[in-house]
């Protein structure tokens, strides 16, 4: 099986087996992650992985994509302030178009995290969750009764914009104070960082720190 992850600044792809064993974890960083590269890029990457796990008895049965803002409802990404060219981008739609001949499955970041949580983490199925991711964004997923909680127009949960502070710092939505400018990542990567462009050695150093 494969998963694909979008975190900004950067792409992440995984196989793992049926267990949910990881064989293979690639970073994609260097490329522009627009909608058109993206898409490429995937496209280029599932020939390979398809011609490597050719010998396996089942080879890839399936594929999994995580975006941020991805609404299940309406198959669009939507709103994602610091990645304009991805607003408004009928993601499932276009991924049809390719004709993949795998069944895939798209989710937003935090509600496949949630499952993850469900099936491979310790939280309890039966019980009531909230999970709360906090990367380049923040956002947060409920889960009740056996189901993600979305809301009527697949909005629920996404608080990274929420105003703490009225007259607080500028963010990249327009708006001045969103819990995002204080808690996030990117929070952290502009007061280390200040004036660098985003990249993914910043990140994977931010996290060898926070590990520390
Ligand atoms: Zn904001």
């Amino acid at each position: 099986m494969i998963g694909i992850e979008m975190i900004i600044p950067f792409i992440r792809i995984i196989v793992t087996n049926l267990s949910g064993t990881l064989l293979k974890n690639i970073i994609l960083s260097d490329i522009e992650i627009v909608p058109k590269s993206f898409i490429q890029q995937f496209i280029k990457t599932l020939t390979t992985l398809k011609a490597q796990y050719k010998s396996y008895k089942l080879g890839i049965i399936g594929i999994g994509f995580a975006f941020p803002n991805y609404n299940h409802k309406t198959g669009i990404i939507e709103n994602i302030p610091n990645m304009q060219k991805w607003n408004q981008f009928p993601i499932l739609q276009e991924l049809e178009k390719c004709k993949l001949d795998i069944p895939f499955f798209i989710q937003s970041t935090v509600q496949a995290a949630t499952m993850g949580k469900i099936h491979f983490g310790k939280a309890n199925p039966f019980e009531q969750l909230v999970y709360i991711s906090g990367t380049w964004g923040i956002s947060a997923s409920m889960y009740s009764n056996g189901n993600l909680i979305s809301g009527q127009h697949g909005f629920a949960g996404r608080i990274g914009h929420s105003i703490i502070d009225v007259n607080g710092r500028q963010c990249i939505c327009g708006n001045k104070g969103c819990l995002e400018e204080y808690a996030s990542i990117r929070a952290l990567f502009k007061k280390l960082y200040p004036g660098q462009s985003q990249q993914h050695k910043y990140i994977e150093e931010i996290l060898k720190r926070v590990k520390k």
